[in-house]
């Protein structure tokens, strides 16, 4: 019997039950899964999404794997007492809406919408007819499980899409690169770029006025990624001076976005309440089960985050 602890907000609970141990029934899983208890050193599996962040970790002294239900690792890994191996969750639901939230939003930005959204009763817009998207270039940073398929999407539909990550990929059907001058390159080619990194310590302030004067006068920038990735005076600076033409900021330095936030009345800034994906309990249940099966039969578990690279 495999003892899997299920520690999330007590609202998630029934929405991850079922879900799960359908998943574990498919998998051929003997499990006892729980929602709380008494004796965390029996507790094999912690399935993750902490309702705060000072559990207690060390108490799950037999643990073999923290999975986690988040894609993003930052929140986790601040917990001093993990040492147990974390798996970040790569879920093909959230995949699926992240997507759609981005490739939803890039086509804001190359119909220009604004332009007619903010335009004034009467104002007769007929003289400007967006470009194909062929003559569009879109640089998707991080090109992980989310930015991978967002840029697949572009590519297919017709965009110029580069990628750029830490480690050079190879037989994507558009370009990629890796490293400093990559991302010189990257910027300086893109008319509508979307940040779907980590927030690390090697990725934290990448937007920046050194990174914003390299990119394209004006440029769109569309953020699902985390908001520590955006020094948000430069940006705001260059949302001012029109170098950066438009905004779509879903994750920002402090959630919830103060009311008072400059991004909040920005007129080229659309904020989004951190809803660009979300985890979905009968995708992600598949992922947790063959994550367990994969442990149990002596294999290493899938998307382990790296505690050196933070992500
Ligand atoms: P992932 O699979 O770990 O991919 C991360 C990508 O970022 C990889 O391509 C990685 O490069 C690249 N990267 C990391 N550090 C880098 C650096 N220093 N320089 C250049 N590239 C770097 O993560 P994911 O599942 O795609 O998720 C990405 C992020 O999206 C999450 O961490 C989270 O913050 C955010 N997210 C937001 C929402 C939302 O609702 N707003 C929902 C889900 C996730 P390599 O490929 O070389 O490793």
């Amino acid at each position: 019997m495999i003892n899997v602890l299920f520690s999330a907000r007590a609202a998630q609970w029934p929405v991850y039950r079922t879900p799960l141990e359908s998943a574990f029934d498919r998998k051929g899983l003997d499990v006892n899964l729980i929602d709380h208890t008494d004796a965390p050193e029996t507790i094999d599996y912690l399935v993750y999404a902490p309702a705060r962040d000072d559990d207690d970790l060390s108490v799950y002294t037999n643990l073999k794997l923290i999975q986690s239900l988040w894609a993003g690792p930052d929140r986790l890994l601040k917990n001093k007492t993990l040492t147990q191996p974390m798996a970040r969750m790569v879920d093909p639901g959230m995949t699926q809406g992240m997507v759609d939230y981005v490739f939803g939003h890039i086509m804001r930005h190359h119909l220009e919408v604004d332009r007619f959204a903010n335009a004034k009763p009467g104002e007769w817009l007929m003289d400007w007819a967006p470009p194909l998207p062929a003559d569009r270039t879109v640089a998707i940073l991080g090109i992980g499980a989310l930015g991978m398929a967002c840029a697949r999407v572009a590519h297919d539909y017709g965009f110029k899409v580069i990628g750029w990550s830490r480690t050079q990929k190879e037989g994507t059907p558009f370009a990629c690169y890796a490293g400093e001058d990559g991302l010189k390159n990257t910027l300086a080619k893109a008319d509508i770029i979307v940040t779907l990194l980590p927030n690390t310590p090697a990725t934290e302030g990448l937007i920046n006025a050194d990174t914003i004067a390299q990119m394209k006068d004006g440029a769109a920038i569309i953020n699902p990624g985390r908001g520590q990735l955006i020094d948000d005076d430069a940006l705001l600076a260059a949302l001012d001076k029109g170098k950066i033409s438009g905004a779509t900021l879903d994750v920002f330095h402090t959630e919830p976005l103060p009311e008072q936030h400059p991004y909040w009345h920005h007129p080229n800034v659309l904020v989004t309440p951190h809803v660009a994906s979300e985890t979905r309990a009968v995708t992600a249940a598949d992922v947790v089960a063959e994550n367990i099966a994969r442990v149990e039969q002596g294999q290493e578990a899938l998307y382990l985050i790296d505690p050196a690279l933070k992500y």
